[in-house]
């Protein structure tokens, strides 16, 4: 089998094949393994790339046991997430925080928007009934149709939570929610095009104690899957860009490397980007209305710059995400910036006792920094030095204590993790993108199977892993052989 992309999904796909027996290579275009997983070393910083959160790694979650195959938990210690966020407008003089305490999250809320007290009381509600919303870890292709009815039916009460929240974010809001404040706290923590749902199953994941960090952060997350890939015997090629990838009679045989290595397969999956798998390494031919649909219509996720600063101080105050409501914006690339998000990180392996790596992330244009030309190298450090101004108002003396400074452009994910326009997690869910089930094979083309986050809109660790496991099922299945894990 040869797997196209060694971020998670790739990965997750080595790992399940040699547990089925298969001889597996990754062919990875960047110098490492994790895809857009990634953290990287700035002397004595490290620059934590990724994970914010993971869902469903308690005993019980919902992913726990694909974690525990993949070598994630309980090798890498996870730490519950207390607060997702804290959300602070200077100007008006308050801040909210979105704790795990459901109690207290309805109370602050209250206070913040008494006019939404009614709406509230129905958002406790949906909060607690999501927690058996679930999510079958198996491919639903193998389901019976028997199945997927007695699962809707073993829901039906929840059909008022899914009614009410049918829509998207922003209608939610618009249609429900009278409080600007209101609006304002959730539309920080969510986009207005993503589901409704979106909002109880979230703060229903961090009320039930279901959203963790690892510790050791990124690294220590991508290193786990990383063993656990090399562990099994899975072999991986670095530095090896696939051009193209070759078909005999509708049927995938193999890929052309950039330096015209050909490599044969009996089995290939790709994990890149659905226009990359579908556009450039086959050419354009096998795609159907569907496809063409996607990749023309279907929101990705914005383009993100990331600064990060090595600080030789390490503000312990701030315990959680902290984002800061700017009202007069700012510029990243030519994006307006109407808030600014504050990750701190701390602490081993991410910086030295008393220091902190403090980062920002802002949403921007893939074109603007495409055409800069000899100018992208200014516009990072004009950006850097804007969001430091930023950050000085809020957390006084920075600028003196900075002893690094590292930027991230939606240029630099394409570098690194051919994420197509800078999308680095695919396509935005929907309402109507998270509902669709997203074939993992092209019409007419048999060998040639689609895993990671192009295939599983809104993306995601959970969902990357788990469409690797699903394609080796598939794989299994029509092979006649059965799946086995080894977890
Ligand atoms: C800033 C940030 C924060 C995030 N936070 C979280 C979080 O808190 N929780 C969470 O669950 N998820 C988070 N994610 C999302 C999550 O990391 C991704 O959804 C997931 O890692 C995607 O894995 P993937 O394998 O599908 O794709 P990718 O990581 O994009 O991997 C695809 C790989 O294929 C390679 N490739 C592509 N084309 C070719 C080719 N032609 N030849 C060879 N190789 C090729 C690429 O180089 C890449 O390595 C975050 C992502 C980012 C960027």
């Amino acid at each position: 089998m040869l797997i196209v992309g060694g971020g998670m999904a790739g990965l997750a796909t080595g790992c399940y094949a040699r547990m089925n027996g298969f001889r597996v290579r990754i062919l990875e275009h960047n110098l490492d393994l994790g895809g857009v997983c990634a953290a990287w070393s700035r002397e004595p910083y490290v620059i934590d790339g990724c994970v914010r959160w993971l869902m469903g790694a308690a005993p019980g979650g919902m992913f726990r046991g694909v974690y525990e195959e993949m070598g994630i938990v309980p090798e890498v210690p996870m730490r519950v997430l207390d607060t997702f966020a804290t959300i602070e407008d200077p100007t008006e003089g308050w801040s909210f925080a979105f704790t795990h305490d459901l109690d207290r999250l309805e109370r602050d809320m209250i206070a913040l928007a008494p006019e939404d007290r009614e709406e509230i009381g129905r958002l406790r509600a949906s909060i607690e009934h999501t927690a058996e919303l679930r999510m079958s870890i198996e491919a639903p292709e193998l389901g019976h149709w028997r199945d997927r009815v007695a699962a809707i039916w073993d829901m039906r009460h929840l059909a008022g939570t899914m009614l009410h929240f049918r829509g998207d974010v922003g209608t939610w809001l618009t249609e429900r929610v009278k409080s600007p404040r209101l609006r304002a706290v959730i539309g920080e923590i969510t986009h207005p095009k993503m589901p409704a749902l979106f909002v109880p199953m979230m703060l229903g994941s961090i009320v039930r104690g279901q959203m963790h960090v690892p510790e050791g952060g990124t690294l220590a997350l991508r290193d786990a899957v990383v063993r656990r890939f090399r562990e099994l015997g899975g072999e991986a090629t670095m530095h090896a860009t696939v051009e193209e990838i070759l078909v005999a009679h509708d049927r995938a045989i193999g890929v052309r490397l950039g330096d015209g290595t050909i490599v044969h397969a009996d089995v290939v999956v790709s994990t890149a980007s659905l226009p990359e798998t579908v556009m450039r390494l086959l050419g354009g031919r096998y795609v159907d209305g569907a496809t063409r649909e996607r990749i023309d219509h279907w929101p990705t996720f914005d383009a993100i710059a990331m600064v990060s600063l090595g600080i030789d101080r390490d503000y312990p105050e701030i315990v959680a995400p902290l984002v800061v409501r700017e009202h007069e914006p700012f510029l990243a690339g030519d994006t307006p910036q109407h808030r600014l998000g504050i990750h701190v990180f701390r602490g081993s392996p991410h910086a030295p006792p008393e220091h902190a790596v403090v980062q920002a992330i802002l949403p921007t244009r893939y074109d603007h920094w495409a055409g800069l030309g000899s100018h992208y190298g200014s516009a990072k450090a004009q950006l850097a030095a804007r969001v430091l101004e930023r950050l000085g108002r809020r957390l006084p003396g920075i600028e003196s204590a900075v002893r690094m400074t590292d930027v991230v452009t939606p240029l630099t994910f394409w570098r690194h993790a051919r994420s197509w326009r800078g999308a680095f997690e695919g396509f935005l869910p929907t309402p109507e993108t998270f509902m669709t089930h997203v074939p993992k094979q092209l019409p007419g083309l048999g060998g040639l199977w689609l895993a990671g986050q192009w295939v599983e809109p809104g993306g995601g660790i959970p969902p990357a892993l788990l469409s690797g496991r699903q394609v080796v099922q598939l794989v299994c299945r029509d092979r006649g052989q059965a799946f086995v894990v080894d977890g």
